[in-house]
């Protein structure tokens, strides 16, 4: 089996589809290496394993709603797509979507999966309380209130558990409209980044870094909070008439609606519709998440780079996530700035690049996302985390033979044990 990229085929031997978290609990105490597979839209092998992969599309894919406490228990293995709409019917919603709503819930919070939005943090954020199956196949609950251990474990690379649901904060459903405008200029953006990314909900801005103008700058704006007339400008640039793909020569039709036709959460924050495939779909994918502070520089710096990205780069992100708690979160702490790198699919060539890119980006304090390209060693995560050494001992306490790990934990973690 490949991954949706399908830049990666696993190397696992075989894959489990358990049908209740007992049957789950028993293959996992049973198992030697074991590892959880979600909707497999991660771009590197941080969801393989040489043992068994476990998908848990064959459990119950139940949403409970509490409306008292505004909270929903969620099988982790729904996608976005499938939680969302279950909230909306029930006249609920999530604080935030990535970009698209095909993603398992379980394996976008373990990675830090995010959205945009200057006010708003990762999808993780949501999570009050994590239900897991440990490596003996005991099942256990981590509360918020539980501090460190639930802190460390929320975003948790897949290396602590097979998490079977999560408690997510919910809120009464609203409405958004999206707009695209064309044309930003650089200048305005370099000026007073802060401004451009907080005029909206949501905002995202796609380049490739070359010219003196930002191609298109995507506004989400919430209906209950943000209303008032559609703007005629956005920082200079205008709206446009058509709808819009990210990619220059793709069809809107595979994006979600524009054009400033409001529509509930679910159909509007991520960019792609369910239905269709998002983005280009024959893809690479890199993205470092950074201080928004330092906006400015980094931006410069990429921009330097401009002619190196033309052959490689399809197009590029620059959204924000604003700070969390969760120890290897790309944005614990730090209200950040997301800069992502759609690539063509080349990976050899991304991959040599790849050391220049993250050298431009090192000044300024640049964390991988856990999912995609990275080459980032691990003595500089080690820097890059404060907490980096404490997951490492949850790591070794929780699973001391090692049968979540893989190749890719062993290679970003080190020797763990
Ligand atoms: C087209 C496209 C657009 C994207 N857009 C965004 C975006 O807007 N923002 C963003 O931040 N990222 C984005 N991503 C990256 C994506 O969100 C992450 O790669 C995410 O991890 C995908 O979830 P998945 O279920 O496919 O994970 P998988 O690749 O299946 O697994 C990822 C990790 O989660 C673990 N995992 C999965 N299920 C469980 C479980 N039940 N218990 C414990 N661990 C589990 C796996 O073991 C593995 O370690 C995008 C990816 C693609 C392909």
């Amino acid at each position: 089996m490949k991954n949706w990229a399908g830049n990666l085929e696993y190397a696992a031997s075989s894959v489990a589809s358990p049908e209740s978290v007992e049957q789950l609990a028993e293959l996992v105490a049973g198992a030697g290496r074991v590892k959880a597979l979600g909707s497999r839209h991660c771009f590197n092998d941080v969801a393989d394993t040489d043992g068994v992969q476990v998908v848990l599309d064959g459990l119950p894919r139940s949403v409970e709603v509490d409306s008292a406490r505004r909270v929903a228990r969620v099988a982790g293995g729904l996608t976005y797509g499938e939680l969302g709409r279950a909230l909306e019917d029930q006249g609920w919603a999530l604080h935030n979507l990535a970009s698209l709503p095909h993603i398992s819930v379980a394996g976008a919070v373990q990675t830090g999966t995010h959205g945009s939005g200057i006010s708003s943090p990762a999808l993780a954020s949501a999570v009050k309380a994590v239900e897991l199956v440990r490596a003996s196949g005991e099942v256990e609950r981590l509360e918020e209130g539980d501090g460190d251990e639930f802190l460390g474990s929320v975003v948790g690379l897949g290396a602590l558990g097979i998490v079977t649901a999560f408690e997510l904060a919910i809120e009464p459903t609203y409405q958004v409209r999206q707009q695209v405008f064309e044309g930003l200029p650089w200048e305005t953006v370099l000026a007073d980044y802060d401004a451009v990314a907080g005029d909206g909900y949501s905002v995202s801005l796609f380049t490739d870094y070359a010219g003196d103008a930002v191609p298109q700058a995507w506004r989400k704006v919430r209906v209950d909070a943000e209303a008032g007339p559609a703007p005629s400008s956005f920082f200079g640039a205008v709206p446009a008439t058509q709808p819009r793909h990210p990619l220059p020569d793709m069809d809107a039709l595979n994006c979600t609606q524009q054009l400033d036709v409001p529509g509930p959460w679910l159909d509007r924050l991520p960019h792609f519709r369910r239905e269709f495939t998002p983005s280009a779909g024959d893809e690479l994918q890199t993205e470092y998440l950074l201080p928004r502070a330092q906006a400015p520089g980094a931006l410069q710096a990429v921009r330097g780079l401009a002619a190196r990205l033309t052959r490689l780069l399809f197009v590029s992100e620059i959204r924000t996530v604003a700070a969390d708690e969760f120890w290897l979160s790309p944005s614990y702490r730090q209200d950040s700035v997301a800069l992502h790198f759609t690539w063509r699919p080349l990976q050899a060539e991304v991959e040599a690049f790849l050391p220049e890119l993250e050298a431009a980006l090192a000044p300024f304090g640049a964390r991988p996302h856990w999912g995609k390209l990275f080459a980032v060693p691990t003595a500089e995560l080690a820097r890059l985390y404060p907490r980096f050494e404490d997951f490492r001992e949850l790591v070794t306490k929780r699973d001391p033979e090692g049968k979540f790990g893989n190749a890719y934990l062993e290679r970003v973690l080190g020797p763990i044990r």
